[in-house]
Parts: structure tokens; C-alpha cells; sequence
């Protein structure tokens, strides 16, 4: 199939118009991330409709927000991410956040206010809190208000946890990889493939996943992983730097498909279903918020340059 004009959105087929279906500026891969590829062959309903449906969840989630705190990505307006935090509780029940900092994680104890009858009162707070007496304080007030008289004996009793067992619990929303993959491979697929494409099968089902709807692919095609591989340090002998992300258009037998590879450590694979005449890669750096877009074979030649830089 030859490369032909771009009059079409990716995620909906419509013509683009002066109109609700306007051309706007869309990032593929979101400027959270720190992707600084963008397109203007999207429409405006899209790119709002898919900002709320898949970039903002899947910037949100807790792997994408470790990476980010991790690599220190700013996001869009230029913020840099703190630690991400989890709710847990240590093996008494205490109820704790886990700080992923980059520098280590640790558990933090949220403040407790337990009844122990007999008139007394205990309040837990995390002594490694920025300012414990200060928490104490607010909590101490607020039961006075409670009880509508002042606590009369107050004491301190310092205890710490040392290495705590914490079990923290999580959400996994297994279709946002499929749809993030989706997004990525339309977008690539019609910027070398063109709109006709837009019109296979193939493009149909992607447009399917990308907006939740029930859907099969044609054989010989698998349903999308509902999560990407890690790459271990050593996959293609380091080629791939994190926190860099690299989007490869690539041949193989049943056509091109897109390989996704994100922070340098998560791969993900989306089949395109039709060939390219050039296979091509968005190279994209999150620090320097900077892309490039080359043929595989040039790219190729960067990696080999690459590869003689580690055996130096
Ligand atoms: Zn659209």
C-alpha cells in the first residue's frame, strides 16, 4: 500500500473539518511522559475524548508514576513528579504509606486515634513525620473539641518499627496497555500508511480496542497483551537507555507492527496488519523533552555507535 494523503483522523476515521472534527495537535504518546511527538492529524473530539480515556489513566499509573519520580520526567507544565505513595498496613493493622522515593522506599504511619476505655486515649503518630508534635497537637484538639473538655494527663511513648512487614494493595486496569498500544500504532501506522489504511480491517479492530469496544481481531492476529514485557538490562545488549522512549515500525510476516518500547524497560508489540515501505522509528528522549524521527536502517546505524560506545 503507498503512502498517501492524511485528510482523516486515526482513532475515528472522520474527515477532518472546520468543525467538531478540527485538526488539533495530539501526542500519540502523552506529554506526560515527557513525548514531545506530536501530530496534527487528529481531530478535536478525539484528542480530548482519549486524554481523559487513556493518557491521563494510564499517566496515572503507579509504574508510570515510579518511572517518572524515578527519572526525574517533568510533565507537561514543566513539574517534577514526587514519590509515588501506596496505602498499606503493617502485620498489627496499622494503617501506613508507602513512599516509593527513588532513593528507596519506606513506610510512613498515618495517625491513629484509638478508644482504650477507661478514659484513655491513644494517639499514633509517625515520629519521622515532618513535625510530630505538631500532628499530635491537631489530633489532641480535635478529641478535646470532641469531648467538650480538655485531656488531662497526657504522655509520650516513643516506639519505632524496625524493618516492618507491609502489605500494600493495588489496581491493575488491564485494558489500558492494549489501548495505549492501539493509540500509538494508529497514530504511526496512518502517519506512514495513510488514510486507506484507515479502511482495513485491521485499523477498524485497533479503533475498537483504543475505544473499549468488544471486538475480535481477524485471524491471524491475538488479542493485545493486557500488559508489556520488562525488558531486563541486558535485552538488546543495553541499546535502549532509560528513561528514552522508542517507537519502531518494523516488516514481518503478516505486516508491519508497532514496537513500543517505554522508559527503555517496558516493550509492548501491536500488529499493523499492512506493510510499510519504510520501516521507521520516533525516538524519543523524556529529559530533554526532544524526538526524532528516522528510517530503521539509520537508527540501526546510531545503535551500532551505540554498541561501540558500551565496548569502549
Ligand atoms: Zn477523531
Amino acid at each position: 500500500m503507498k503512502a498517501t494523503a492524511k485528510t482523516r483522523c486515526p482513532y475515528c476515521s472522520h474527515r477532518l473539518d472546520g468543525g467538531k472534527r478540527r485538526p488539533s495537535r495530539e501526542h500519540p504518546l502523552s506529554e506526560t511522559l515527557g513525548s514531545s511527538w506530536n501530530r496534527w492529524e487528529t481531530c478535536d473530539a478525539c484528542n480530548r475524548e482519549l486524554g481523559k480515556l487513556v493518557d491521563q489513566p494510564f499517566a496515572d499509573k503507579l509504574w508510570v508514576r515510579e518511572q517518572r519520580h524515578f527519572h526525574q520526567i517533568r510533565d507537561a507544565r514543566g513539574r517534577l513528579p514526587g514519590p509515588p505513595e501506596l496505602l498499606g498496613e503493617l502485620e498489627d493493622g496499622t494503617p501506613v504509606r508507602v513512599i516509593m522515593h527513588r532513593g528507596g522506599w519506606y513506610p510512613k504511619m498515618l495517625p491513629t486515634v484509638e478508644d482504650l476505655g477507661n478514659k484513655q486515649v491513644r494517639i499514633r503518630v509517625d515520629a519521622d513525620d515532618a513535625d510530630p508534635h505538631a500532628v499530635l497537637a491537631r489530633k489532641r484538639a480535635r478529641l478535646e473539641k470532641q469531648l467538650g473538655k480538655p485531656i488531662e494527663d497526657l504522655s509520650v511513648d516513643d516506639q519505632t518499627v524496625n524493618n516492618p512487614r507491609v502489605t500494600v494493595r493495588g489496581v491493575e486496569d488491564t485494558f489500558l496497555w492494549p489501548q495505549m498500544g492501539a493509540k500509538v500504532a494508529l497514530s504511526a501506522a496512518h502517519e506512514l500508511l495513510g488514510d486507506d489504511w484507515l479502511d482495513t480491517p485491521h485499523a477498524r479492530w485497533l479503533q475498537d480496542v483504543l475505544w473499549r469496544r468488544p471486538t475480535k481481531p481477524s485471524a491471524p492476529f491475538a488479542p493485545l497483551a493486557p500488559t508489556a514485557e520488562v525488558l531486563s538490562p541486558n535485552a538488546y545488549h543495553g541499546l535502549f537507555r532509560p528513561p528514552e522512549h522508542v517507537v519502531m515500525v518494523l516488516n514481518g510476516q503478516h505486516g508491519a507492527a508497532v514496537q513500543l518500547v517505554l522508559f527503555g524497560r517496558n516493550r509492548y508489540l501491536v500488529p499493523v496488519g499492512t506493510s510499510v515501505d519504510i520501516p521507521t522509528v520516533w525516538w524519543i528522549d523524556p529529559l530533554s523533552r526532544r524526538h526524532e524521527r528516522l528510517p530503521f536502517g539509520e537508527f540501526g546505524a546510531k545503535l551500532v555507535t551505540r554498541q561501540q560506545q558500551l565496548a569502549a
